[in-house]
């Protein structure tokens, strides 16, 4: 036997190996074909529950990031015979987490479900580049969620506003789901910053602004900054894909100060500097994409439990114990 041949022989039979420790582990075969709804195995009680798809543990994780990120807000988790899962608002609005479309990226920034929102993955960490294509984490919204939790009218956001004193001045936010406490969490975590690295202040004031109720610049959708959850930092004529280059994009990302792009994402903040369509003096409060990121589990990938990498806290497994409810009925 050649050497190369008899390296390769031994190495098949090592991932052999490890994928059988590896069943064992996880309780083997039986487990996917159905086994749990025939009689239990002998000497124990009840039968083993079935372990989640990759399917299963991606939308299962991505109802965790947005319970956790939307706590108060979402009341519960049903999932129908039709198999259809829903997030059900407090208000009792039932908003579809994958309405099971095909859909091109122009439909799913015009008509997000939930899963669609939370599709792409935001990258933690800096950027050296604008990115290609469509990698635009953030910019598909599920208008539906926005409505519940901001206002789903201009009145209603009105109403839910407040002014939060930031370094310099003051802006309106909106004062739901934590997102005007963040904004002036991020801004005094920003303000020590400017002490420690002056420079960075020409990047933040004069600021760009917060509240505004208007739609996206060519579209007929909403912007955030109706919901009163974006705000606009000091504006640069390359700051935005409909008004500058790549290349002059890409100049400005190389200029901006991580630190600053932190203080925002430590506190729940998104930046549109990350997209392929940049919008670099934008960030946005979208809690439940950085919750994702921070557990990101590739799509396909299976973990175990499913809500592994969470911290096991009482809010935790409280909304653990919803989602599985869901799965099984109950
Ligand atoms: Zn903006």
């Amino acid at each position: 036997m050649g050497k190369p041949l008899y390296l390769g022989l031994l190495a098949v039979l090592l991932v052999a190996a490890a994928v059988g420790a590896a069943l064992l582990f996880f309780g083997g075969f039986d487990r996917d074909a159905g086994a749990v709804h025939t009689a239990a195995p002998m000497g124990t009680a009840k039968p083993t529950p079935a372990a989640d798809s990759p399917a299963d543990i991606a939308a299962k994780r991505d109802l965790l990031a947005l319970m956790m990120a939307y706590q108060g807000q979402i009341a519960g988790v049903e999932k129908g015979d039709d198999g259809i899962v829903c997030v059900v608002m407090l208000s009792g609005k039932r908003i579809v987490y994958d309405d099971g479309r095909e859909k091109t990226f122009e439909q799913k920034l015009a008509d997000a479900d939930l899963q669609d929102m939370m599709e792409q993955e935001y990258p933690l960490g800096d950027v050296d580049g604008v990115r290609e294509g469509n990698l635009d984490p953030g910019r598909i919204r599920s208008y539906a969620l926005f409505e519940e939790v901001y206002g789903g009218t201009e009145k209603a956001v009105r109403a839910n506003l407040k002014s939060v004193a930031l370094g310099r001045g003051h802006c309106l936010f909106n004062a739901n789901n934590g997102a005007a406490a963040q904004l002036k969490k991020a801004f005094k975590e920003i303000s020590a910053l400017i002490d420690n690295e002056p420079g960075v202040s020409g990047f933040v004031y004069p600021l760009g602004g917060t509240f505004n109720y208007r739609v996206i610049a060519g579209t007929d959708r909403l912007s955030p900054h109706a919901f009163g959850i974006a705000i606009d930092l000091k504006s640069d004529p390359r700051d935005y894909w409909r008004w500058a280059t790549r290349e002059q994009g890409q100049g400005r990302l190389t200029e901006y100060p991580p630190d600053l792009v932190r203080a925002l994402e430590d506190n729940g903040f998104i930046w549109g500097g990350k997209w392929a369509h940049f919008d670099i003096l934008h960030f946005e409060y979208r809690p439940e994409l950085l919750l994702k990121a921070r557990h990101f589990v590739a799509p396909g990938e299976t973990v175990s439990p499913w809500y592994a990498g969470y911290p096991e806290t009482a809010d935790v497994m409280e909304a653990v114990a919803v989602i599985d409810g869901a799965w099984e009925g109950r």
